[in-house]
């Protein structure tokens, strides 16, 4: 079997994992941590990493530390994984779904900027959704891929709109926007370090940015809100710190970021490569923006494809030993977000069932790519 996306773990990992066994460092605290967060810090180009549990507890943090509360709105693309909507829920806030532009698959600044333009006011100094009466209270963007969206666009409406920006960056570890590393483009990036991202801790996440004050924030809040050296807490607090345990597995994974993001770039040329004779009438490919970490690759049906094409061909493809699979479902079409107030979404309605991943592991061969090109290419 030709895997989806399993981890690489031929490094130091075992090494690292040994040392914190014989020095009795498993927990929140040690050597690991501190390494593993200036070293996201450094390749994320931002004053400094809050390393967590895991990417849903760092975007819950994160929206948090920027204000976010009980009955307020958070804008984010209805095309994402569900953890992106799930950590706006955690705040008791409800997301306000958005659609996403074609050529990155991410959230599109003209949507939001028709959408704040048509149902928002400032009251006394408060952004509000018209409909609702609620506050509107971040925006948060998604590296869909590792694509970047038009972020100076995104900047400029948060300005306007006096709107946080946080970034769910949870697989765009590697990606650069403008030829420069993406810490300073929001007030806070979210990373994932769950076992299918390009860089695994097992599970886990990290908070980044350029504002000392706000990363400090998030810190004291993923750490239970704790003034030392008392039982002393000044605020409701979570326990989202990442293990040490964790960390010295990620300290292995990012030795070789650079490796991993060749290859990830790699898989993608590849496919792009060897199945471009059948498109654009039989498929098309996933959208890369300029520095995208192309988290993972794979093929789209066409727009008249059968409702069914895309399970039925990771079926075919499963029977030939190479494992496939369908791509996230819109947040409006999941069972706790269909009330929440929205855009027209015929972007990501229109794309989201056509769309098939295919295997992209760090580890993979050519021989195995080739494998996997030959047999689209003949079910196809
Ligand atoms: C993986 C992922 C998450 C969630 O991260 P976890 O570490 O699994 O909690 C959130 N958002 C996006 C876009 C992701 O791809």
């Amino acid at each position: 079997m030709i895997p989806l996306a399993v981890p690489n773990l031929t490094g130091n990992e075992k090494k690292y994992l040994d040392d914190c066994i014989d020095t009795t460092f498993v927990s929140s605290v040690g050597e690991y941590v501190t390494r593993f967060e200036s070293m996201v810090a450094e390749a994320t180009g931002s004053v400094g990493a809050v390393a967590t549990s895991a990417g849903t507890t760092g975007l819950h943090a994160a929206l948090t530390a920027v204000g976010v509360k009980h009955g307020d709105l958070v804008i984010i693309p209805t095309f994402t994984f569900i953890a992106s909507a799930n950590a706006v829920r955690h705040c008791g806030a409800d997301p306000w779904l958005m659609d996403i532009s074609e050529d990155t698959w991410c959230l599109d600044d003209q949507v939001v900027r028709k959408e704040l333009e048509k149902n928002c006011e400032f009251k006394g100094g408060v952004l509000v959704h018209k409909p609702s009466g609620k506050r509107v209270a971040a925006l948060m963007p998604v590296y869909t891929l590792g694509n970047m969206p038009n972020m100076k666009a995104f900047r400029a409406l948060a300005d306007e709109y006096h709107l946080p920006l946080v970034v769910d960056a949870a697989c765009a570890i590697g990606a650069t926007y403008e030829g420069a590393d993406f810490g300073a483009l929001a007030d806070l990036s979210v990373l994932s370090f769950n076992g299918n991202k390009t860089i695994t801790c097992g599970g886990g996440g990290a908070v980044v940015g350029c504002n000392q004050e706000l990363l400090d924030h998030v810190r004291h809040l993923t750490t239970t809100a704790r003034v030392w050296p008392d039982y002393d807490f000044d605020e409701v607090g979570f326990n989202y710190r990442m293990t040490n345990i964790q960390a010295a597995v990620g300290v292995a994974q990012m030795e070789r970021l650079n490796q991993f993001i060749d290859v990830k770039r790699h898989v993608r040329a590849f496919y792009e490569a060897h199945l471009a004779p059948l498109s654009p009438k039989d498929i098309s490919f996933f959208p890369t923006t300029e520095g995208s970490s192309c988290w993972f690759s794979g093929i789209v049906l066409p727009e008249n494809a059968e409702l069914n094409q895309a399970k039925e061909f990771c079926a075919k493809l499963k029977e030939d030993g190479i494992e496939a699979r369908s791509f996230w479902k819109p947040v409006h079409l999941q069972a706790p977000y269909q009330d929440c107030p929205k855009s027209k979404l015929d972007v990501a309605e229109h794309m989201w069932q056509r769309i098939i991943t295919l295997p992209c592991s760090t580890g993979i061969t050519d021989e195995e790519l080739y494998e996997v090109t030959k047999t689209t290419k003949r079910i196809l």
